[in-house]
C-alpha cells in the first residue's frame, strides 16, 4: 500500500486533492507544511490536511507527485489544522479556500516562512517635546505625534497602521521634521511596563475574574454580560493577567481596528507583556511577522480583528471577544464564517477559556447561556462612580423640526453645553440628505445599477450610492418634467452638523462618519478633539456607537430611531436594541448622570417601551419567546444559497434546479421532512451594482439533518451546468437574509 497526501488546494471545489509524496525531502509528518503541487496545467500552493492509504478515488496511475515541500515543519500546527478541517465541514466551504485563510497573504505564497525585520517609529528629543497643538494645521501629523507621545514608546506599524491608509507618508513627513525617527531591530515589539495590578475591582467585577480563572486548563465559555461602563474591560485585564503569569499567550478580538488604539493603550499600561495588533490595515509583511511570532509564543496578548482568529499560538490560555454581539465578526463575502463561533469551537478543541463579553448579547448567545452551553456572568451596574443613564422617547409626530432636531432635543442641548458638557448627536445616514426629489413630478435620483435611491453629497456637491459606490453630478432641472424644483428631504450628518454650525457657533463640532475619516488619522484626530473637550457637540453614525469613552459626555440624542423598527429581516429589532443601548451607553461614564433622548415618531412602539421601560436583557427575553413562536433562529438553523448575475433568469434557472436537487436529495436520505427549502425569491434589494440577486433559503429544527443535507447538496451544486452562469455562495448561520 502506498501513502497519499490530501492536500487543501485553493479552488471553488468542495474537496482535497490527492498527491504522492515529493521525489525528495519528505522526512518527518508533512500535515501542515505547505506544499507546490501542480494542479491542472499549473503549480499551486497548497496546504496538506491529512495522510493515508491511497483509497482509489483517484486511479494510482492518476496521482501525481507534490512538487515541493515548502516547509520542513508543520507550519500550521495540528490544532489549527483541525480547526481549518472542522470549519470547511461546517461551512460546507471549499476546503482550500478556508486553508488559504489559515495563513496570511505573504505565505500563501512558495517563499520561506521566516520573519523579517521589525520597523518601528519613535519620538526625537525634539519630537517628545513638541507641543502637538503646533501641528494643529496638520492634523494628520498631530494624530500620530499624540498617538507616539500616548504610547511613550517606539511603536510598530501594527499599531500606526490604525490611523489609515496613507500613513507612511505622514510618518515619512514627521521623519523630515526631525520629530521622529525610524529604526529596525529583530522581530518581536518590546515588553510593556504596565503596572500590573489594576485597579481595585469591586465586588462584580472580582466575582467575574473569580469564575473566569477558575480553571484555566479546561474549556468553558462565559457569556459577560457588563452594561455599558461596567469595567468589562477591567476584568479582561485581571483575567490576562492570569494567564500570562501561567505562561500562557492571549487574543482578543475587537469588532473594527478604530477600536484598537484605545484598547492597546490600556493594556501597554496595565500589563507587563509583549504585546501586538493584528488586522488588515497593516502590510503583508508585518501580517506574516506577527502570526510567525505569534505562532512561535514570541508574542504575549494579541488584539486582532475578525481574522486574528486564526493566528496560530504555542502556548494558548485564554480568548476575549469583545463585542461579541456585533456583527463584523460574520465575513460577508467568500468564506462567511463566523469569527464568534470559530473561537468557541477553537477554544473546545484547545481546551481554554473563552469570555465573550457585550453590554447587548446576541440572541444566540443568551439562549446558549440559558440553554446552560455557555456560563452566564452579569455586571449589573457601572463601576466606580457612575451612574446608568436616563433614557427617554420625545414625540415628534407634527413637530416642526430643524434639520430633524426637535425643540426639546435644542433645549436639552442647551442646558448641557451650558454646563459645560458635551452632546453627542446619532443619525446612521452619511450624506447631506437621503434623497433628491422633483417637487412636480415626484421623480426621484436613483442609482442606474442599484434597487436604490442617491445620496446627495454637499462637500462634494454629488448624489452618490451607497450601495455600489456609483457617483454622479447633480441636475439643474428635473430629468423627467424640466421642472426646476428639485427639493432634498430628510437629513444626514452632514446637514446635521450644518444646521447646528448655525446654531451653536460657538462650540467645536466634530463630525464622525465614514466621509469625515478616510484620510489616515483624521479618525484618531476627531476622537482626540472629542476626548480632550475641543469638541463639544459630537455628530456621527454607528462609528461613534462602539465601546468609546468621553468622560463629559453627558447628552447623548438619537435623531432618527424609527430608521431601524422598519427592517424587514427578523433581527431587526435585536440590531435595533443593541444599537440604542450602545449609543445610550456613551452618555455619563464620568461622575454626571447622561441623559438620553431618542426621537420618534412611534412613541407606542412596544421595542422602544420596552427597551426603556426594562432595559436590553429584559428585551432579549422577551425577543427570544418571540423568536421561539415564530421558529426562528436561534430555535431554528438557516443556510442561505445566494446566487447573482446580470440576467435574471440566470439566477431563477439556477436556483431552480438547485431547489428540485434539494428537494430529492432530501427525500433520498430521510430527511426532506426536517428541512425546509424556501424559494427561489428575489433579495430585498434584488439589483445592485448591476447584478440581479436571489436566494434560497434552508431551515431545520435540528443542526444535524440540515448538514446532511448540505453535505450532498453542495458538492453537487458545482456541477450543474446552470451554476456556470452565476456567481453563488452557500451561506451557513447567515446573518444578513440578502
Ligand atoms: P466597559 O468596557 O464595560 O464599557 P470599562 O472597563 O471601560 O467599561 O470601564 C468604564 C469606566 O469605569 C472606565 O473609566 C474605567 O476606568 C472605570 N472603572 C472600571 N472598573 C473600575 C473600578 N473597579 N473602580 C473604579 N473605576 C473603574
Ligand atoms: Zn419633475
Ligand atoms: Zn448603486
Amino acid at each position: 500500500m502506498s501513502l497519499v497526501w490530501r492536500v487543501a488546494v485553493p479552488s471553488p471545489l468542495r474537496r482535497l486533492f490527492h498527491y504522492l509524496p515529493p521525489k525528495q525531502g519528505a522526512t518527518g509528518n508533512p500535515v501542515g507544511c505547505r506544499v507546490r503541487v501542480p494542479f491542472g496545467s499549473r503549480q499551486q500552493v497548497g496546504v496538506v490536511t491529512a495522510t493515508g492509504e491511497h483509497d482509489g478515488s483517484v486511479p494510482f496511475d492518476k496521482l501525481r507527485p507534490v512538487t515541493e515541500l515548502l516547509d520542513a515543519e508543520p507550519l500550521i500546527p495540528a490544532d489549527m489544522v483541525a480547526l481549518g478541517r472542522w470549519a470547511a465541514d461546517y461551512y460546507h466551504h471549499p476546503p482550500g479556500e478556508v486553508f488559504e485563510q489559515l495563513l496570511p497573504a505573504a505565505l500563501r505564497r512558495p517563499v520561506p516562512a521566516s520573519a523579517g525585520k521589525r520597523r518601528e517609529w519613535q519620538l526625537s528629543e525634539s519630537g517628545k517635546r513638541q507641543d502637538p497643538e503646533k501641528l494643529r494645521r496638520a492634523p494628520r501629523q498631530r494624530a500620530m505625534l499624540t498617538l507616539l507621545q500616548q504610547a511613550g514608546a517606539a511603536v510598530g506599524a501594527d499599531e500606526l497602521a490604525v490611523l489609515g491608509e496613507g500613513w507612511r507618508d505622514v510618518a515619512r513627513r514627521l521623519e523630515d521634521k526631525g520629530l521622529v525617527v525610524r529604526r529596525e531591530r529583530m522581530a518581536a515589539p518590546p515588553m510593556s511596563h504596565g503596572q500590573g495590578t489594576g485597579v481595585a475591582l469591586n465586588p462584580d467585577q472580582a466575582a467575574a475574574v473569580e469564575e473566569i480563572t477558575r480553571d484555566e486548563n479546561r474549556f468553558r465559555c462565559h457569556l459577560l454580560e457588563g452594561v455599558t461602563g461596567s469595567g468589562k474591560t477591567e476584568v479582561y485585564l485581571a483575567c490576562i493577567r492570569r494567564a500570562l503569569e501561567h505562561g500562557r499567550q492571549v487574543l482578543v478580538l475587537v469588532p473594527e481596528i478604530a477600536l484598537t488604539p484605545q484598547l492597546t493603550r490600556r493594556f501597554r499600561e496595565g500589563l507587563q507583556a509583549r504585546v501586538a495588533l493584528y488586522h488588515s490595515g497593516m502590510g503583508d509583511g508585518e501580517r506574516r511577522d506577527t502570526w510567525l511570532l505569534a505562532r512561535e509564543g514570541k508574542l504575549d496578548v494579541i488584539i486582532g480583528t475578525r481574522s486574528a482568529i486564526f493566528l496560530p499560538l504555542a502556548r494558548p490560555g485564554l480568548f476575549i471577544l469583545d463585542e461579541e454581539h456585533d456583527s463584523a465578526y460574520k465575513q460577508q463575502e467568500g468564506w462567511r464564517y463566523s469569527a464568534r463561533d470559530l473561537a468557541v469551537v477553537r477554544a473546545r478543541e484547545q481546551a481554554v477559556n473563552v469570555v465573550l463579553g457585550s453590554a447587548t448579547p446576541s440572541l444566540e448567545s443568551l439562549r446558549n447561556a440559558e440553554s446552560g452551553r455557555y456560563h452566564r456572568i452579569r455586571l449589573p451596574s457601572r463601576a466606580g462612580a457612575a451612574r446608568p443613564p436616563r433614557l427617554r422617547l420625545v414625540d415628534i409626530r407634527g413637530e416642526h423640526l430643524d434639520a430633524g432636531l426637535s425643540g426639546e432635543l435644542l433645549r436639552a442641548m442647551d442646558r448641557h453645553l451650558a454646563a459645560g458638557n458635551q452632546a453627542l448627536l446619532f443619525l446612521n445616514r452619511r450624506g447631506y440628505a437621503p434623497v433628491l426629489v422633483c417637487h412636480d413630478c415626484g421623480w426621484h435620483a436613483e442609482c442606474l445599477r442599484c434597487d436604490a435611491r442617491m445620496t446627495y453629497h454637499r462637500g462634494r456637491n454629488s448624489l452618490d450610492c451607497h450601495h455600489c459606490g456609483a457617483s454622479r453630478g447633480v441636475p439643474r432641472a428635473c430629468p423627467e418634467c424640466a421642472g426646476g424644483r428639485l427639493t432634498l428631504p430628510g437629513q444626514g450628518t452632514e446637514r446635521l452638523e450644518q444646521a447646528l454650525a448655525r446654531r451653536y457657533p460657538d462650540y467645536g463640532i466634530s463630525r464622525i462618519d465614514r466621509d469625515t475619516t478616510r484620510r489616515a488619522g483624521t479618525l484618531e484626530s476627531l476622537l482626540e478633539t472629542a476626548r480632550s473637550g475641543e469638541a463639544r457637540i459630537l455628530v456621527g453614525t454607528q462609528m461613534l456607537a462602539k465601546g468609546h469613552d468621553f468622560p463629559d459626555l453627558t447628552l447623548v440624542g438619537l435623531i432618527d430611531a424609527d430608521q431601524g423598527l422598519m427592517s424587514a429581516d427578523f433581527r431587526g429589532p435585536e440590531r435595533t436594541a443593541q444599537l440604542i443601548t450602545q449609543v445610550a451607553g456613551r452618555a455619563g461614564r464620568g461622575e454626571q448622570v447622561g441623559e438620553v433622548l431618542i426621537q420618534t415618531r412611534n412613541p407606542e412602539h412596544e421595542l422602544l417601551l420596552h427597551l426603556i421601560r426594562d432595559g436590553y436583557a429584559k428585551f432579549a427575553r422577551a425577543a427570544l419567546v418571540e423568536r421561539e413562536q415564530a421558529a426562528l433562529p436561534p430555535y431554528s438553523h438557516l443556510a442561505l444559497l445566494r446566487a447573482e448575475a446580470h440576467r435574471r433568469d440566470a439566477v431563477r434557472d439556477f436556483l431552480g434546479e438547485a431547489l428540485d436537487l434539494g428537494r430529492q436529495y432530501g427525500e433520498d436520505s430521510g430527511v426532506g421532512s426536517a428541512v425546509l427549502l424556501m424559494g427561489p425569491v428575489p433579495a430585498p434589494m434584488e439589483r445592485r451594482a448591476g447584478r440581479l440577486r436571489w436566494q434560497l433559503m434552508l431551515q431545520a429544527d435540528a443542526r444535524g439533518p440540515l448538514h446532511r443535507l448540505l453535505a450532498q447538496w453542495a458538492p453537487a451544486l458545482e456541477t450543474l451546468k446552470t451554476a456556470r452562469r452565476v456567481r453563488w455562495s452557500l451561506d451557513v448561520d447567515p446573518i444578513e437574509l440578502f
